[in-house]
C-alpha cells in the first residue's frame, strides 16, 4: 500500500543540516540498562521457530488452494461467484472449525471498520456507501465423501464455519464451498473500486473472494478483522479461477492467462509473442484502438477468463473496456523470461505517465530479483484506476492520475510488495513495518538502479528529516495499524527503511547486513515469519547480538542526541595526544562517527563502535593529534537522525 505522499514530501523539505530541534539542553536521559537489556527477546527457541531465526525442525503451515468462478454485473455493479476451497490442516492440533475473511463486509456500514472512522472521513472509509458487504448464500463443507450444509457465523469481517466432525491434524484434509455476491463500492478503501473514465468503467477487484484466515503457532486463527489500514494475512496455495465479463473487456489478472485463443483476438495475441521477445514496449491495444470492435474475438455477450497462479497467497483483477495494453519481457537472472504489463485509460497515456509504466514494473522486477529473491511468477502487471496504489502478488493498482517520478515510486513500491509480503509472508494485520518497511527499505536502491538515478533515493535526506518525526512520535514500530496515530503510520515506511538503512551503512556494514537480509527472505520465502524471526537471523547471519538496536528502533520512540562535550590534551601539549569526551544525552544508542581536523590541516575520520555506550552516557577516548585540535564533528555525513545537530560539532576557541 502506498504511503501518504505527503507524508515523505514533508520528511524531506526544510530539514537543513545544522538545524537544531530541540533546546541547547545538556542533560542526560540516557539508561545504559534500558538499551542493553538483558531480557530483551530472551525467550527460547521453539521446535517450530528455531534460536537463530530460522522455521524449526517441525515448522509447519496450512495451505489453501482456490477454485473461483466469478461474474461481474455490470449493470448492477455486483460480483457473484462460487469458491470451492482445498484447504489442508498442517498443525498439529484438531480443528473442530475455521474462519474465513469476509473483507467485503468492511463496506457494510454497520462495520466495525466503518464505526471507528473519523468524522471527517479517511482513506480507508466507506465513503457512505450503503449497499456493501458480503451475501453468503450457501456454505457446505465436504469431508470423507460426506457433504456438510453449515450455518456460517459472521462476525463483521470473519465468518466461522462449526464443524460436526474434527479435521485432524498433520495433513488432513476439507473442502468447503460458497456461493456469494457483493455489490462492488465505487471507493474501496483505496484499495479497490470503479473509476469512470472517458472510455468506460475500470473495475479492480480485490478482496473479492471469501480467503481463509491463517492458522499458526502463535495466534492459532488470526482472526483480527479488517477495519481499514491493516492489511491481510492470508495462507499460500494454488489458484484456478475464471472471470466472467462482458466481451468488450479486457481483464488484466494475477497469474497466467489460460484460454487466450478464447478471449484476445489474432493480432493481439501476435503482438504479445512480440512483447515476449522485446525489452522495449510493445503496444498490444494502441489509443486508437480501445473500444474498436474488431480487437474484441466476440461482439456481444459474455467471456470468461482463466487466469492461474501457483503458490500465491492471494489473487486479484481489473476489468475494463477502456483499457489501452502495453507489454515487454522481464528477464529473469535465471534465463527464464516473463512479461511485463500495463493497462490504464486514455487519460493516462504518454510518456509523462503510463507510457513508461511496463519499463517501470520490467526494471523493478527485474531488480528485486537480481538483488533479493527471484520473482517466482511469470507475470506482473499495473493497472491505472481508482486505487491510489495497492499491492496484490502479480498484479498492482497505481492512481490514474499521475506520472513521472510519484508513478515510478508507486510502480516500484507496489511491486515490491511481492518480496514483502507475497514471498515472505507476514502477518500484515499486525505487524505493518513488516511489509511496508522492508519494501520502503528495498525501493530506494531499485530507485537509484533505475535509468542512472533518474528517480534516485532520498533516504540520506530522509534520516536527516526523521530526527523531527521520532520526536514528536508515540507509538513504537510494533504497534498494530488498527490502534496506530494515523498521524503516525507512515513511520511504518519510513522509520523501518531508515533503521535498516543505519544497520547496513552505520553499524553492521552492507557486506553482512546484505547477506543476513538475503538469508531471512531465502529462509522465509513462502512462509510466515514473526518480527522475532527477522530480528534473530539477522543477529545470528550478521553474527553480531544486535537486541539492543531492535528494541530501540521498533519497540520504543526513542530518541538519538550525540554531543561532544570536550577536547583536551595530554600533559595539556596537543603533540602528546587528545582526550576527547563525546556524551551520549538522550535514550537512543547508536555507533559513532567523527571527523577530527588539526591545525596542520590534517582531517581524518575514525568510527567508535555502540559498546561504547554499554557502561553509561559518556565516553573519553584517546585520540593520537600531533598538532592542536582545531574541530570535532560527529556523524559529518548526516547518516543518522541526532535531534540536535548543534552540540554535534566543537571548534577550538568556542
Ligand atoms: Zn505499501
Amino acid at each position: 500500500m502506498k504511503p501518504i505522499i505527503s507524508f515523505s514530501i514533508c520528511l524531506i523539505t526544510g530539514i537543513v543540516f545544522s538545524q537544531n530541534i530541540v533546546g541547547q539542553d545538556t542533560s542526560s536521559v540516557y539508561n545504559k540498562n534500558q538499551v542493553f537489556d538483558p531480557l530483551f527477546m530472551s525467550q527460547g527457541a521453539t521446535e517450530f521457530r528455531s534460536a537463530d531465526g530460522a522455521p524449526g525442525p517441525k515448522y509447519w503451515q496450512n495451505s489453501a488452494n482456490y477454485i473461483i468462478h466469478s461474474t461481474l454485473d455490470e449493470k448492477d455493479t455486483t460480483l457473484k461467484g462460487d469458491v470451492t476451497i482445498d484447504y489442508t490442516n498442517n498443525s498439529p492440533d484438531e480443528l473442530n472449525y475455521v474462519w474465513l475473511q469476509l473483507d467485503q463486509n468492511l463496506f457494510n456500514p454497520s462495520s466495525r471498520g466503518a464505526a471507528t472512522t473519523l468524522v471527517s472521513g479517511d482513506r480507508f472509509d466507506v465513503k457512505g456507501y450503503t449497499k456493501g458487504g458480503y451475501h453468503i448464500q450457501s456454505t457446505k463443507v465436504i469431508y470423507n465423501g460426506s457433504t456438510y450444509d453449515i450455518p456460517p457465523v459472521i462476525t463483521d469481517t470473519r465468518m466461522q464455519l462449526r464443524l460436526p466432525f474434527t479435521i485432524k491434524p498433520g495433513g488432513d484434509k476439507v473442502q468447503i464451498e460458497i456461493s456469494y455476491y457483493f455489490s462492488i463500492p465505487q471507493y474501496g478503501a483505496d484499495r479497490m473500486g470503479r473509476l469512470y473514465t472517458r472510455n468506460g468503467v475500470i473495475y479492480q477487484l480485490a478482496q473479492w473472494y471469501p480467503r481463509m484466515c491463517v492458522y499458526d503457532d502463535i495466534e492459532g486463527w488470526n482472526t483480527l478483522p479488517y477495519m481499514g489500514l491493516g492489511e491481510f494475512y492470508c495462507e499460500y496455495g494454488n489458484f484456478d479461477y475464471y472471470v466472467t465479463v462482458p466481451a468488450d473487456m479486457i481483464v488484466a489478472g494475477s497469474g497466467d492467462l489460460q484460454n487466450p485463443e478464447e478471449v484476445l483476438t489474432g493480432t493481439e495475441v501476435n503482438r504479445l509473442d512480440e512483447a515476449r521477445k522485446s525489452d522495449s514496449t510493445v503496444a498490444i491495444i494502441r489509443e486508437d484502438e480501445v473500444g474498436e470492435p474488431f480487437m474484441r474475438p466476440a461482439k456481444e455477450g459474455m467471456l470468461t477468463w482463466h487466469y492461474k497462479m501457483q503458490n500465491s497467497r492471494d489473487i486479484s483483477w481489473a476489468a475494463s473496456k477502456a483499457f489501452m495494453w502495453d507489454a515487454t519481457r522481464i528477464n529473469f537472472p535465471s534465463g527464464r523470461k516473463g512479461i511485463s504489463m500495463a493497462v490504464y485509460p486514455v487519460e493516462s497515456k504518454g510518456d509523462k505517465a503510463y507510457g513508461r509504466s511496463a519499463q517501470y514494473l520490467k526494471h523493478s522486477v527485474e531488480f528485486y530479483s537480481k538483488d533479493y529473491f527471484e520473482y517466482p511468477w511469470n507475470s506482473a502487471v499495473v493497472v491505472a484506476g481508482v486505487a491510489l496504489g495497492m499491492e496484490y502478488p502479480g498484479i498492482v493498482f497505481c492512481s490514474y492520475n499521475i506520472g513521472g517520478a510519484s508513478l515510478w515510486h508507486d510502480v516500484t513500491h507496489e511491486i515490491g510488495h511481492n518480496w514483502f509480503p507475497m514471498i515472505v509472508g507476514t502477518n500484515e494485520r499486525r505487524y505493518m513495518w513488516m511489509d511496508e518497511g522492508l519494501n520502503t527499505f528495498i525501493n530506494g536502491y531499485a530507485s537509484n538502479s533505475f535509468n542512472h538515478g533518474e528517480y534516485g533515493d532520498t533516504t540520506n535526506r530522509s534520516i536527516l528529516g526523521m530526527a523531527s518525526t521520532m520526536i514528536k512520535s508515540n507509538d513504537p514500530l510494533l504497534t498494530p495499524p488498527e490502534s496506530i496515530s494515523l498521524k503516525e503510520y507512515g513511520q511504518y515506511y519510513f522509520k523501518t527503511a531508515n533503521a535498516l538503512n543505519i544497520l547496513r551503512n552505520s553499524v553492521i556494514g552492507p557486506n553482512r547486513f546484505d547477506y543476513a537480509f538475503k538469508t531471512y527472505i531465502h529462509r522465509w520465502a513462502f512462509k510466515h515469519p514473526q518480527p522475532g524471526d527477522f530480528f534473530r537471523t539477522m543477529n545470528d547471519a550478521a553474527g553480531d547480538n544486535l537486541n539492543w538496536f531492535w528494541k530501540e528502533w521498533f519497540y520504543e520512540t526513542w530518541t538519538l542526541d550525540q554531543s561532544v562535550k570536550s577536547v583536551k590534551y595530554v600533559n595539556d601539549i596537543a603533540s602528546d595526544g587528545s582526550l576527547i569526551t563525546i556524551e551520549n544525552l538522550q535514550q537512543m544508542a547508536l555507533p559513532v562517527t567523527l571527523q577530527i581536523t588539526e591545525q596542520n590541516g590534517q582531517t581524518k575520520k575514525m568510527k567508535l563502535p555502540v559498546e561504547i555506550w554499554q557502561r553509561g552516557g559518556e565516553w573519553t577516548f584517546k585520540y593520537n593529534s600531533t598538532s592542536p585540535i582545531t574541530s570535532v564533528i560527529l556523524d559529518p555525513d548526516g547518516q543518522l537522525p541526532d535531534i540536535n545537530r548543534k552540540n554535534n560539532i566543537w571548534e577550538s576557541g568556542k
